[in-house]
């Protein structure tokens, strides 16, 4: 009886831990779909990087100089990488169009105006191009209030009409007003009381806004959506798949291999490009999927 008790327990316990250990693979390859293709016939490796403020202060994680965007693209551009913009990944996807060999995404958060001021120049002249993804309200508020400053200030409407008439910007949205850390909730991730509905009904409401803007200022709707702080909540992919995003980019580490299938395309992952690292040790880290 004990022996036969003892059995069943352990027989559970094994039950258990395969079933959390299948439900964490399941909802990873659901939320991170784009590393779990490697090995299709068709899979494109897509290394992406992530940068955010480009200016000649202290080079920190979140912050690098020109001269070490310059140092990255030189190395990209001399090692045989060609930047693609994500409606080219789009439609490889889709099926509708190619990639080159050794493609790379690049790639700017938060809306600095030291993108348009330092980042463009710099992928003119190595014929780059890149998706910046913007803060409705750091534009509406902040960058109205005290504009075109490198070191602090962020995009103006006008500035995001620059950078799109270069034609080699894509906007993308980072959220209206849920890029902040500092209440309860973790960039636009759901709270874990609120229900499905409740949180999908506020994602919704606030990604509207911004796309509602970003249409009326440029006249585009952007198709990337880009996770605040990377936190991804699975009930927000339906809201984003809804709205019309193809693409939705996250802060996690790892390599991307595109396929011709567009779920590949939610969850890409990126490596943020901390001032801290020289090119070099970047690209080692960056490419290490290939
Ligand atoms: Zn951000």
């Amino acid at each position: 009886m004990y022996k036969c008790c003892y059995i069943s327990k352990k027989i559970v316990i094994t039950a258990v831990a395969f079933t959390v250990l299948a439900v964490i693979f399941i909802s990873e390859r659901f939320l991170f779909p784009s590393s779990a293709y490697s090995e299709e016939e068709d899979a494109v490796f897509l290394p992406v990087i992530m940068y955010h403020s480009v200016c000649g202060k202290a080079p920190q994680e979140y912050i690098v100089t020109p001269q070490q965007v310059e140092s990255d693209l030189q190395w990209l551009s001399s090692h045989g990488y060609t930047a693609v913009s994500a409606k080219q990944v789009c439609d490889y996807a889709n099926g509708t169009g190619s990639l080159p060999p050794k493609p790379v995404m690049i790639t700017a958060d938060d809306g600095h105006y030291n993108n348009l001021s330092q980042l463009l120049p710099l992928l003119e002249k190595y014929d780059m191009c890149a998706v910046i993804s913007i803060v409705g309200s750091y534009t509406d508020v902040y960058a109205e209030n005290d504009p075109h400053q490198d070191n602090y200030s962020y995009l103006t409407w006008d500035d995001i009409n620059a950078l799109t008439a270069s034609g080699r910007i894509e906007i993308g949205s980072h959220t209206y007003d849920m890029h902040s850390l500092s209440g309860e909730r973790k960039g636009c991730s759901k709270l874990s009381y609120e229900t499905a509905e409740d949180y999908q009904s506020i994602l919704r409401e606030d990604l509207s806004k911004l796309q509602n803007e970003v249409s009326r200022h440029t006249g585009q709707s952007p198709v990337v959506f880009t996770y605040p702080f990377g936190a991804v909540s699975r009930e927000s992919l339906p809201v984003i798949r809804d709205m019309g995003f193809a693409m939705t980019l996250t802060c996690r580490e790892g390599p991307n291999y595109i396929v011709h299938d567009p779920q590949c395309l939610y969850g890409i992952f990126r490596y943020n490009r901390s001032g801290l690292y020289f090119t070099e040790e970047f690209m080692r880290k960056l490419m290490a999927g290939e």
